[in-house]
């Protein structure tokens, strides 16, 4: 499709220069598939160096929550760096503390919580890893298939993906047991309720052979599953999971990492279910890019963590907090419920777009984390891996930036504050990559 927005060849002559000159310098390890080199955005809009507009469906990969260069995360950050970049995590400041307070009201646990506070989901997961084994006294933890909550040596340990299966990391940590996790559209188990056989395979299976209900210190999971798919557990698996947990005295860790802070239409994926974790994991949108994640405990659990248990030296960071506010009080006021609104109207959009192409064979997913599942054909269901990279790549020189994840699904993880205008702009772009990648077939 020809798009005004596309003025030059892609990558143009000054994105090549930089990409020439990043090779020579930059690691390897990013996977890096498309050559945007990025000038500066917009809400939901960003510019490469050529001057080339493109929509922002990835968001920094769910990160730039409120979109690029919101003015209020702009001025909150400013105002705050102003004062002062850092203490050191020894010391006490306003910013800090209100996050707490903030994160106090909002939690899903229904009940006083805690924070701590880090730099990345990753350091987050690890850190709740952490707390549940201290607390507990239990060595082990249940992750799923599918999910990915880093990639240090415990966080990936949970991790169960492609990024897992690399030769060199083993062995990772032990005591992490990996279980099917409950996948309506491609299901493992027989029967209609994969939510209940998975419960039942914990339950009547794991614990009954080599991993004992009593050695397990917490069960992690994302209520929606991210870089496995964008899959939303059956109706009853969470509950049935806070039940498990309950029973056996176990944690239950819920990732909102990449789910959580307006991504699935409400603040947190929990408030889906009702179901409250024990402790949750957060980062990614919760700064709209400044680099900050939680750990927030149930208040009898954190307060277990004894003077020095945990720490670093960053957490807290008074700039991070302030972009985590402003993030957050947007969110709250309108960005959740834009979320829920404008995410419905996607999902409706590309739902009747997969009633006119067989090869998308699944739309999912709550709020403005939208999964397309893509096959051969809806009967077999079989992978269109080759169709996602190429739909990704033709939407790139198209004018949309977009990721995929799971198997062959593309996802959509715009910014919250996006219109329905923009969803138009993006559908046209989607439909167009879509006819040309199939015709090209
Ligand atoms: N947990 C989940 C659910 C994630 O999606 C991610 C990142 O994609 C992480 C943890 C790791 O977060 P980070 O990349 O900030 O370390």
């Amino acid at each position: 499709m020809k798009n005004p927005h596309i003025k030059t060849a892609l990558p143009g002559p000054k994105a090549q220069e930089m990409l020439a000159r990043d090779k020579a310098v930059i690691s390897p390890s990013y996977p890096r598939d498309y050559p945007f080199v990025m000038s500066h955005g917009k809400g939901a809009e960003v510019w490469d160096v050529d001057g080339n507009r493109f929509l922002d469906f990835m968001s920094g990969i769910a990160v730039c929550s409120t979109g690029h260069a919101h003015p209020k995360v702009i001025g909150a950050i400013r105002e705050a760096s102003e004062k002062f970049l850092h203490i050191s995590s020894d010391y006490w400041h306003d910013y800090q503390v209100r996050l707490g307070e903030t994160m106090n009201r909002l939690a899903p646990m229904g009940e006083p919580v805690l924070s701590f506070m880090c730099q990345s989901g990753t350091e987050a997961v690890e850190g709740a890893l952490k707390l549940a084994r201290y607390v507990t006294g239990r060595p082990r933890v249940l992750a799923f298939l599918g999910a990915f909550h880093g990639r240090t040596m415990g966080s990936l340990s949970c991790t169960a993906s492609k990024y897992t299966q690399q030769k060199g990391f083993f062995p990772t940590m032990p005591g992490v047991t990996h279980v099917p996790y409950p996948n309506p559209y491609r299901p493992l188990f027989a029967g209609d309720d994969q939510g209940q056989a998975v419960l039942n395979y914990i339950e009547n299976i794991l614990f009954a052979s080599n991993v004992p209900a009593n050695e397990v210190a917490a069960i992690l999971i994302e209520p929606v599953q991210g870089e496995g798919g964008y899959i939303t557990p059956p109706k009853g698996f969470l509950e049935g999971l806070r039940a498990l947990c309950d029973k056996h005295g176990i944690f239950l860790i819920f990732d909102e990492v990449q789910s959580g802070v307006g991504r699935t239409g409400k603040m947190f994926a929990a408030e889906h279910t009702g179901v409250k974790p024990d402790i949750m994991t957060l980062a990614k949108g919760l700064g709209s890019g400044m680099p900050i994640g939680m750990v927030v405990a149930k208040k009898p659990i954190m307060e277990k963590w004894a003077r020095g248990a945990h720490g670093n030296t960053y957490g807290g960071n008074p700039v991070c907090c302030a972009a985590a506010l402003a993030t957050l009080e947007l969110v709250e006021a309108e960005y959740a419920a834009n979320a829920a609104s404008v995410g419905a109207y996607f999902t409706e959009r590309l739902k009747d777009l997969a009633t006119r192409f067989d090869v998308i064979g699944d739309v999912r997913g709550p709020g403005l984390m939208i999964g397309m599942e893509l096959v051969e054909d809806k009967a077999s269901k079989k992978p269109a891996t080759k169709l996602c990279d190429a739909l990704l790549t033709r939407a790139f020189h198209n004018g949309l930036l977009l990721l995929s994840c799971g198997i062959s699904t593309v996802r959509f993880i715009p910014p919250l504050m996006i219109s329905k205008a923009d969803v138009d702009e993006a559908m046209t772009i989607i439909e167009a990559s879509l006819e040309e990648v199939l015709a090209e077939r």
